[in-house]
């Protein structure tokens, strides 16, 4: 039987078959008290594991990132979780970049971000501009050609940019490529043409074929997650891209769709490839409390719908208006680390030497 209480689902998961994947604090003493091998055990627990966000919209004036680091604090005390550092993706750009590291010790990172692609682009930054936003410390580039009928991401006055990217290392932070598209009977506002959504996917692919080493973060699991079926293309993408990985940003409001063990499957076994992230500050966050809670430093609930959907198996509120339910996936902490930090660490510059700064590694 599932329990409920996240933390109560991992001990009482140690001595399931699916335990090898586990390793969390009250796992191993488990293991332990039945004679088992001492494997290696995790630093971390759910209350100490490092959170990062790595999709949000959270502005660049002083004021909103303090807010955010008052939303950190009633997190702390509220969940008894540590979001221990937020990406803000734009619009806006980024503030003094060293005022920013003074401030926060690497607690919020920035990308630059164009949205001039979805008018029909040309990009904003020229390649040298790219190289000189990354000399400055930004982790990555988020671009957004998303949604107008005829966008081609893959026209050819776009390659020198995505050629430096690859040249250079350039993370491609949560490009927004298509928007969701059900099927029959489910389809959104935003998308009622199956045939153009295909048709900007494949162009997007078009990009990754030949950009092959250009690493990119696609936000919101490529908006290939509102149908089991468009889950099956996701996993062709993961699985012939090695450098394509994916964010949750705003995904939870469309998963109800797809089947719970199916989505629990490829969790679990694309775990390298999925990254947390929110939509934080923009009107998609889990919108219906959104409403409720508009205030940053408020937004608690907000970031306790995406733990309990990642941790444990409660029935949750899902869809636009919460109209749908979906029963969290209570996925394994070495999966639940991956997807909070590990992969971040090891996708962004930055990141990693940050973390080691703020004293979570000892
Ligand atoms: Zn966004």
């Amino acid at each position: 039987m599932f329990n409920s209480n996240r933390r109560d689902f991992l001990k009482s998961s140690a001595t399931a078959a699916g335990a090898s994947l586990l390793f969390g604090a009250a796992v191993g003493q488990a293991a332990e008290d039945q004679g088992g091998e001492a494997k290696a055990k995790s630093p971390f627990t759910l209350a100490t594991m490092p959170r990062i966000d790595v999709h949000t919209h959270i502005g660049n004036t002083w004021k909103a990132l303090d807010d955010v680091m008052e939303l950190r604090k009633a997190i702390r005390q509220r969940l008894d979780a540590d979001l221990a550092m937020w990406f803000s993706l734009g619009s806006a750009d980024p503030p003094d970049m060293d005022e920013l590291r003074r401030r926060y010790q690497g607690r919020i990172q920035f990308c630059i971000s164009d949205f001039k692609l979805k008018l029909g682009g040309p990009f904003r930054f020229s390649p040298q501009e790219l190289v000189d936003w990354q000399k400055r410390g930004v982790v990555g580039f988020k671009f957004y050609p998303g949604w107008n009928p005829g966008i081609q991401i893959d026209r050819a006055s776009n390659e020198p940019v995505f050629s430096k990217m690859e040249e250079i290392g350039l993370v491609a932070a949560s490009p927004h490529v298509t928007n969701p598209c059900g099927t029959f009977g489910r389809r959104t506002e935003w998308f009622q043409e199956p045939v153009e959504f295909w048709r900007q996917q494949r162009a997007w692919e078009n990009v990754l074929k030949k950009h092959p080493r250009m690493v990119v973060v696609n936000a919101h699991m490529l908006w290939l997650c509102y149908s089991d079926e468009q889950l099956d293309c996701l996993r062709y993408m993961l699985s012939t891209y090695p450098n394509l990985n994916v964010d949750l940003a705003t995904t939870a409001v469309f998963l109800h769709a797809v089947g719970r063990d199916n989505l629990r499957s490829f969790m679990i076994e694309y775990a390298d490839r999925i990254l947390f992230g929110t939509d934080m500050a923009s009107q998609w966050f889990v919108p219906v409390l959104d409403k409720q809670f508009p205030e940053v430093r408020d937004k608690v609930p907000q970031y306790q719908r995406y733990f309990d959907l990642l941790e444990t198996d409660k029935e949750l509120p899902s869809g636009i208006q919460d109209e749908s339910k979906l029963r969290g996936l209570a996925l394994p902490q070495e999966v639940l680390e991956k997807i909070y930090f590990r992969n971040a660490m090891r996708i962004y510059p930055h990141v990693a030497a940050a973390l080691k700064q703020l004293g979570y590694f000892g």
